[in-house]
């Protein structure tokens, strides 16, 4: 329970409500305390004590000393607080506290008179209590001080008449709404991530849906991701099976071609040894092709699966593409096609598997003769950059069509299977792409239809 989003979502809002409102009633707490709440109250009490007092105390300022001390003790019941009458200098004539021995404000110099209706004034006695004092007069020559202990600060009694209630009433509002936007919240984040969790069972099946971006930015980048994670698992489940079926395919011609010679020779169909000669070199040639559609296939397992070995090392990548030029001039001059070459002055060197590398040139020069009519013109050239170094391998031929670039290198992929002729079977490409990625380099096609094809192998210098 409350693992789910929604209690989640709802436990932290109601904490953050409980810990608003904790902070609102401390702060009401302090602005209480600090506000002049008892000076307020305390007025008003001197107030009190003055209005029940005063006008008896006038009629009987002409009293002595003792007949005025004996008026207030004979009151002290009704006193509620302190009455003092003093002499205009400050002396003390009758006091109510008398017996107590409650020491009096000092007044300072300035004439008391001064004092008289001035506002309440706060001073601490000898037992450090408070008090609020206020001075009148009550014949020329007699003022009187009524006193009020501070009353104390009623904090919880002013908190619970005034602020207890509104605060109740707001944190359940609060918690009301809590619970609703927790139920709206979560469901608009868990219910794509609900849809998420439902379609990534169906991927297992193997019929996972597109889900339409919904929810906060987090969820509907996952489910972009999602969608291209099913979109590449669907491609990769259909390449296998494309994969499996172009295996079959390219392994049963070569075999029903040797199992028709075989059985030709065991029945007697093939009689001379011209025939039998002829049966014998197709057989070879078949088997032979088969032989290197499976050592292709390793290879490519072997690369994909990261167990290929490359001998690296540092060689000169003049020395290489010579070596190219040489091997590959008679089969161009065969072809009747001319070659030209144009290599860098100086010597490069770079790390890579040499013979992995000539297969490549190998791959990308054999194609571009295969696909060269007569008289067209194949250029082979080298640039170094920076960074890069770029084996350029051009031809003047039929060119791939624009829609069909993207899949020239992947694996079986031919763009018209009569033109490969014989040996091809579409593997070449993918074979030279995965041995120049694994130099940390790319291969990459610019071809025009009808301009010929142009290859770019690009190698990094500094590895
Ligand atoms: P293949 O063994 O069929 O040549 P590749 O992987 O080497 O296999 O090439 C795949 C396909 O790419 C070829 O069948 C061909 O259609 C096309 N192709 C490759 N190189 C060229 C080129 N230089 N000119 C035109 N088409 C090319």
């Amino acid at each position: 329970m409350v693992y789910s989003l929604r209690s989640r979502l709802w436990l932290s809002y109601a904490l953050l409500i409980a810990l608003v409102l904790c902070l609102v009633g401390g702060a009401i707490a302090v602005v209480v305390f600090r506000s002049n709440i008892p000076l307020q109250q305390a007025a008003i009490n001197l107030q009190n004590l003055r209005a029940s007092t005063i006008p008896r105390l006038r009629l009987s300022s002409n009293l002595n000393s003792t007949a005025l001390q004996a008026l207030l003790d004979r009151n002290t019941d009704q006193i509620r607080g302190r009455i003092v009458i003093l002499s205009n200098r400050g002396e003390v004539i009758a006091d109510s506290l008398k017996s107590e021995r409650v020491s009096l404000p000092s007044f300072g110099d300035a004439p008391l008179k001064t004092e008289v209706g001035a506002l309440p004034r706060f001073y601490r006695d000898n037992n450090r209590r408070g008090w609020y004092y206020i001075i009148d007069e009550i014949s020329p020559n007699r003022l009187v001080l009524f006193g009020v202990n501070r009353p104390p600060i009623q904090l919880f009694a002013i908190f619970r008449d005034q602020y207890l209630r509104p605060l109740v009433l707001g944190g359940l509002i609060a918690l009301l709404a809590s619970i609703i936007f927790s139920l709206v919240l979560s469901r608009w984040i868990s219910a794509p991530l609900k849809q998420i969790s439902q379609e990534a069972g169906q991927v297992a099946e193997g019929q996972a849906h597109p889900i339409p971006p919904r929810g906060p930015a987090e969820v509907r980048s996952l489910a972009q991701a999602f969608n291209d994670m099913s979109r590449q698992v669907q491609n990769s489940r259909q390449s296998q099976k494309d994969f499996v079926a172009n295996v079959s395919h390219e392994l049963k011609t070569p075999l029903t071609s040797i199992q028709g010679f075989a059985r030709a020779i065991l029945d007697g169909t093939v009689e001379t040894t011209a025939e039998l000669q002829q049966a014998a070199e197709i057989i070879e040639s078949e088997a032979g092709r088969m032989d290197r559609l499976v050592s292709d296939l390793l290879a490519l397992a072997k690369m994909d699966a990261g167990t290929a070995s490359f001998s690296m090392r540092m060689i000169n990548i003049k020395e290489l593409l010579q070596t190219a030029i040489l091997k590959f001039t008679p089969l161009v001059e065969e072809a009747g096609l001319t070659f030209s070459t144009s290599l860098p002055e100086e010597n490069t060197h770079i790390m890579c598997d040499p013979d992995r590398l000539m297969q490549v040139l190998d791959n990308l020069l054999v194609n571009a003769i295969k696909f060269t009519p007569e008289d067209g013109q194949i250029t082979l050239s080298c640039q170094v950059g920076k960074e890069t170094l770029e084996i350029h391998v051009e031809d003047t031929g039929l060119g791939i069509p624009p829609d069909e670039r993207e899949r020239i290198f992947e694996r079986f992929y031919q763009v018209d299977k009569a033109r490969s002729g014989a040996r091809g079977y579409g593997l070449g490409l993918a074979i030279s792409k995965q041995i120049v990625e694994t130099h940390g380099g790319s291969l990459a096609l610019m071809s025009q239809t009808g301009e010929g094809s142009h290859f770019v192998v690009k190698l990094p210098l500094h590895t």
